[in-house]
């Protein structure tokens, strides 16, 4: 050992000296250059790793990750970094590897209905490429300004429209991965259909970059919706929302494309100032729900409204009458942010059956209230996909009651077979409750196939869960 220079310096100089060497200057940023970065679009802390590599091609991702194995170098990936559950968190021992500069579009294929994008695709730039050639990518998610198509695959992106059209998981038809020793794995299938023994794709599309690092995607496209109606409704009463939600769809032959409910505390906050939105309907309502199908006449549609007033499903309603106000009770939905005026606060993404939801709820504010005598949970979620998100406010922040708070929301799923993540993923934040959601089984054949793809553990380590059992 050099004096002067302890292991890990030498160790640490000798790898970004060989990334350096193999990809060039360009593309590899040390020091302030990556301390400069912020760690997340949502986040005040900056990056902190060893190196930033920013390759161009597949090439370099695979001979970046070759090198890394080599060294038993950790390496995370990063795409957008909208993540919201600590999966993109690096330690000043980490290398990242972004791919901001894999941003091509490289193929739109109308008659196949496919693109072919690099994962580092911004995803509202693809959403805009595939609008105007009057096709459509459904995945949409309030971050898409900044989240990336290989985000998207590796946490499995859900958003506003999954009831209708599938998570990411179903838009990916193919994915080419770089593997922990750099192996490229070529896996960009075109078709819908392939039953030729293990689709792999699937091992990268939810794994958190903790098996491979997506390079390129196969994505499915869909038309364009001809008619696309919004409306605001006004429900008294907690059961009520899951029989509109079935009778909405029902009486407009499964055309609907998002059911997402608010709880009036989450309604009041994005309808009252500082917030910028105007209120559609009177606050008075428990909860509201904004309703939107597509490629259904509005008559049709009129029709359905006026008689889930006559069944009393609803108590009130607006629809939307241009694409203006569209586009304001959607930023009702997406004004969530509102939420930072009570800040600290800690957000959740729990999944559940429909008909759990109710008691569910009542369990986790009445813990939630045992717990903290000042008490703030705005309740949202894509109702029809049975995705709650709770952003809750206790006054306090800080890891302790951030655990105190997870107690209160993530223990009663245990009985009801709920998920600590719907579309989110697990990260660092979600790891201690893990097991709520998965049984012993599941982690341990979790830990077989990490172990079989990643044997060093240099992919995203930490992650999602320990190697060793705890
Ligand atoms: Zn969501």
């Amino acid at each position: 050992m050099a004096e002067g220079h302890s292991d890990s310096d030498s160790r640490s100089d000798a790898v970004v000296e060989a990334l350096t060497e193999a990809l060039g200057d360009d593309c590899v940023m040390t020091g302030d250059e990556v301390n400069g970065r912020a760690a997340g679009i949502w986040r005040s802390d900056t990056i902190q790793a060893k190196a930033l590599l920013r390759p161009r091609t597949t090439e370099q991702v695979s001979r970046a990750v070759r090198i890394c194995h080599r060294h038993d170098q950790s390496v995370v990936a990063h795409g957008g970094l909208t993540g919201l559950v600590e999966s993109a968190v690096t330690t000043p021992d980490d290398i990242v590897l972004s791919l901001e500069r894999m941003n091509a579009i490289e193929a739109i294929n109308p008659v196949d209905r496919t693109a072919v994008v690099q994962s580092g695709v911004v995803l509202q730039a693809l959403q805009e490429a595939v609008e105007e050639l009057g096709m459509f990518y459904p995945i949409d998610l309030g971050a898409r300004g900044s989240a990336t198509i290989g985000g998207n695959i590796s946490t499995n992106a859900g958003g506003n429209r999954v009831i209708r059209y599938g998570m990411t998981r179903d838009m990916v038809l193919g994915v080419e991965a770089v593997l922990a020793d750099g192996t490229v794995l070529s896996s960009m299938n075109h078709m819908i259909k392939n039953n030729a023994g293990y689709d792999l794709k699937h091992l990268f599309i939810g794994s958190e970059g903790t098996l491979g690092i997506v390079t390129r995607a196969v994505l499915r496209l869909r038309e364009k919706p001809v008619q696309q109606a919004t409306m605001f409704v006004a429900v008294d009463a907690f059961d009520k929302m899951g029989d509109f939600l079935k009778y909405m769809d029902a009486s407009t032959g499964g055309a609907l494309s998002a059911f997402e409910v608010m709880w009036n505390n989450f309604y009041t906050l994005v309808t009252t100032q500082p917030a910028a939105n105007q209120p559609p309907l009177p606050r008075e309502y428990p909860y509201y729900v904004l309703v939107e199908v597509m490629g259904v006449e509005e008559e049709t549609l009129e029709e359905a409204l006026a008689a889930a007033f006559e069944q009393e499903l609803i108590a009130d309603a607006v629809v939307a009458r241009s694409e203006a106000q569209r586009l304001q009770l959607w930023a009702l939905r997406d004004d969530v942010e509102q939420c930072f005026r009570y800040a600290p606060v800690f957000t959740f993404d729990v999944s559940l059956r429909i008909s759990f939801m109710e008691e569910y709820v009542t369990e986790v504010n009445r813990r939630l209230q045992a717990e903290y005598e000042e008490v703030r949970n705005f309740t949202l979620g894509h109702m029809g996909d049975g995705n709650l998100h709770f952003v809750v406010s206790v006054g306090e922040g800080g890891p302790d009651h951030r655990r105190r708070v997870e107690a209160c929301v993530y223990e009663p799923l245990a009985a009801i077979s709920g998920s600590i993540s719907a579309e989110h993923g697990v990260g660092l934040e979600k790891k201690p409750w893990l097991h709520i959601a998965r049984d012993e089984g599941e982690i341990g054949l979790m830990r077989v196939v990490k172990q079989a793809l990643d044997p060093k553990g240099i992919l995203n380590p930490g992650k999602v869960f320990d190697m060793e059992r705890t």
